[in-house]
């Protein structure tokens, strides 16, 4: 069979001849891919495993309906490597991983499917463990947890930590208060007004601690009943959501939707500061975030501050305790003014700075690895296998 492997690597480039998934791979330095295919139960998923010095890959599964197969590749491996730098400069001993299943999440949904998908996970033996991501819910975890040991983010009730979102937006909350101190010399929120985007899970939590602390919110929602509750509660103010980019306010902090800093939005920002929980913000990464720097805007990297919900899944590996976790989270203070100092003195936007601190103790943790170490001292539900990846 010497020409299998010709032959899928023909199938998998037929929209685009010019697609080499080795290529890829090698640009973006990822160890292994993984494609796992079940035609009987409609299965086709992608796992990429991009980074495994610091520990087995962690990341989500994402279902959704992919245009091409070129593109489920490339989506994969982008969102892996994404993971590898998110799980490094959140101080965590973990790899980075992702997976994707193609198929319409609303229709294409069996329990077979997932079922089969957990079969893959579990043969890499720990190398790589899922989460939930878009297109999935609590409901096919639990399908592919029946199959494999190698999942985060289960229910509190099979012994997982649940509902990531408190934790996510303490580490939201510690993030704005390390801007608030390079901005104003001072991590009071006392007085400040924020701009909150968003009445979701994530924002909710922020708004109650920033709040507490005497902010004063403007919030916006595309339902407006949820901003308006949400208001009242926190003694905040409603605002019309088209309005939450101009408003003349200290702090933004988006925790909605990405793509909110664009060329439409830039020219509208009056704050010192820009943080908050939504994921890929920066409509485009290197010109938005130079931007952002040349303005004298002090953006914390979205990957960086919300990594809370990581943290919180990562948890799991030694034994779920949410005191524990927050208390982590609220490391993300001391990371986001690393960056950001790390950014001044250097005079590069804060991405910049996050991905060269991640990439940084990437390469340190792996040369001290090159020394013989007895096994790491770690117990819990995957005590074992985290053992065997992180030394
Ligand atoms: P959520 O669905 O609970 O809340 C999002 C809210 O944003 C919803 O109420 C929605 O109506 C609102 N919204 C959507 N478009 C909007 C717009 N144009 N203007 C104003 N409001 C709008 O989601 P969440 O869990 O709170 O997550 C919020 C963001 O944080 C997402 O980008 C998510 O990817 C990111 N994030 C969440 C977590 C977590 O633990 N939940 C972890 C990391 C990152």
């Amino acid at each position: 069979m010497i020409d299998a492997p010709v032959k899928n690597s023909k199938k998998l480039t037929e929209e685009n001849p010019n697609f080499s998934l080795f290529n890829q791979l090698a640009n973006y330095e990822h160890e292994q891919v993984v494609i796992c295919s079940d035609p009987e139960v409609g299965l086709k998923a992608i796992i990429a495993i991009h980074n495994t010095t610091l520990g087995p890959a962690l990341g989500g599964t994402r279902m959704w309906n992919y245009e091409s197969e070129e593109a489920a590749i490339k989506d994969v491996l982008r969102l892996s490597r994404g993971m590898s730098y998110k799980a490094a400069i959140s101080g965590l001993n973990l790899g980075g991983g992702k997976a994707v299943i193609i198929g319409d999440p609303h229709t294409e949904k069996t329990e077979a499917l997932f079922r089969s998908f957990g079969r893959f996970v579990d043969g890499l033996g720990g190398r790589y463990i899922t989460a939930e991501d878009v297109g999935m819910t609590e409901r096919e975890m639990e399908w592919i947890y029946s199959e494999t040991k190698y999942v985060t983010g289960i229910p509190k009730a099979l012994g997982g930590s649940g509902n990531p979102s408190p934790v996510t937006a303490y580490g939201v909350y510690m993030g704005v208060k390390a801007c608030a101190q390079k901005a104003y010399g001072s991590d009071s929120l006392e007085g400040k007004k924020i701009a909150l985007q968003g009445a979701g899970n994530v924002a909710s939590f922020f708004a109650r601690h920033a709040a507490k602390e005497g902010a004063k919110l403007y919030i916006c929602d595309i339902y407006e009943d949820k901003a308006k509750e949400l208001a009242e509660e926190v003694g905040g103010e409603l605002v019309d959501p088209d309005d939450i980019y101009g408003l003349d306010v200290d702090i933004y902090t988006p925790c909605a939707l990405g793509g909110v800093i664009n060329d439409d939005t830039m020219d509208q920002f009056k704050c010192d500061i820009i943080a908050g929980g939504a994921n890929n913000v920066l409509d485009d990464e290197d010109k938005h975030g130079q931007q952002l720097l040349d303005k004298g805007i002090i953006y914390a990297p979205d990957y960086v501050i919300n990594a809370g919900g990581l943290i919180n899944i990562a948890s799991e590996l030694e034994g779920y305790n949410e005191d524990r976790a927050l208390q982590n989270a609220g490391n993300i203070y001391n990371t986001i003014t690393d960056i950001l100092n790390y950014s001044e003195d250097h005079g590069i936007p804060a991405h910049v700075a996050s991905n060269d601190l991640a990439e940084k103790r990437i390469k340190t943790i792996g040369h001290i690895k090159n020394k013989y170490s007895s096994k790491a001292n770690v117990s819990g539900r995957l005590g074992e296998v985290y053992k065997r990846f992180i030394d």
